[in-house]
């Protein structure tokens, strides 16, 4: 009987590692065509001044609408696009798209603080990124000051000696560069010392637990305090609720962005609720 059990369970298990595997398979696959048959967008979430409420700019963010897997998450298909390399098309189509939206807006005279987007790691080590980039601002109108590059902790201080040069042409060019998920995994202090960083955007582990866990707490006003000791602006991500946002506020940290504020959205409805008239003041859900 047990071992029957055992065989049965051994089955399921081995399905389940199959089942996995092909699903990464059909992804990896898929992925090469989503460029061309038009299945990636960008959603556009607001961040917003942790004072007032006004949107300081919005994070652009990929979204993969499959025909018959449906809404495949960044958090599943960034990895294994990463992987394989498709993530080097993708990246530049994201690039692209991001200015793209942000010249139509200015061509229709709405003001536009910034839009951040997410460069990988791979991305960062292609050879022909800067270039690239510099092509694209060619061809649009909008200026690089808009423009902030999303970097990782692990992908930009692997190698500081590669990553250096490439952010110091970025900062040349006038982009703004921000330091995503700051906190997580391992973090090398040093290289704040060497990086021309604009911003700083403190992980969403830290402000899941800021009240609810008194280290958490801590290390979130350290972390804003450091920050701003070194002249750069802090953004908290993943901000839930009204408590979150009421004791960032209380830590002086500049910009917060989370479901509180306004989830990740299309960029007519980011330009229905923020770029027509005047900006309201906590959109969603107002406090105080
Ligand atoms: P990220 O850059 O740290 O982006 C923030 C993530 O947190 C987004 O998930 C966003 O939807 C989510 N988020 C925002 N507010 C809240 C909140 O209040 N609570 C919770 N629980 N989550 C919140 P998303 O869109 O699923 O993206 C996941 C990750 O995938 C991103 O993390 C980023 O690392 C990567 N990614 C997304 N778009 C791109 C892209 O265009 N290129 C690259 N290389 N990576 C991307
Ligand atoms: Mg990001
Ligand atoms: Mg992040
Ligand atoms: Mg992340």
């Amino acid at each position: 009987y047990e071992a029957k059990i055992r065989k049965t369970g051994c089955r399921l298990f081995n399905s389940g590692i199959r089942d996995t595997f092909q699903r990464k398979l059909v992804l990896e696959n898929e992925l090469r065509w989503a460029i061309d048959k038009g299945q990636l967008r960008l959603h556009y979430q607001p961040q917003v001044n942790a004072i007032t409420g006004r949107m300081e700019g919005m994070e652009a963010l990929l979204r993969w609408k499959h025909p018959t897997l449906g809404e495949v998450s960044p958090g599943e298909f960034i990895p294994i696009a990463e992987e394989t390399g498709s993530i080097l098309d993708i990246g530049k189509w994201v690039l692209a798209e991001a200015c793209g939206q942000l010249s139509r807006w200015q061509i229709e005279g709405r003001t536009v603080p910034s839009v951040a987007v997410n460069l990988s790691a791979r991305q960062f080590r292609a050879p022909d990124l800067v270039s690239s980039i510099q092509e694209l601002l060619r061809r649009m109108p909008c200026a690089p000051e808009q423009l902030v590059i999303e970097i990782t902790e692990s992908s930009s201080m692997d190698d500081i000696e590669e990553v250096l040069p490439i952010l110091r042409k970025f900062k040349a060019l006038g982009f703004q560069i921000a330091i995503d998920d700051f906190g997580k995994g391992y973090s090398a202090l040093g290289y704040m010392k060497q990086f021309p960083i604009d911003i700083l955007k403190i992980d969403r582990s830290f402000v899941r637990e800021l009240t609810s866990d008194a280290k958490s707490a801590v290390l979130t006003k350290t972390i804003i305090d450091m920050a701003h000791g070194l002249d750069l602006r802090v953004i908290a991500e993943g901000v839930e609720t009204a408590e979150q946002l009421e004791s960032l506020r209380a830590m002086n940290c500049d910009i917060v962005q989370g479901f509180m504020i306004d989830p990740p959205m299309p960029s007519d409805r980011l330009e229905s609720r923020y770029l027509t008239g005047e900006q309201p003041l906590w959109p969603s859900k107002p406090i105080g």
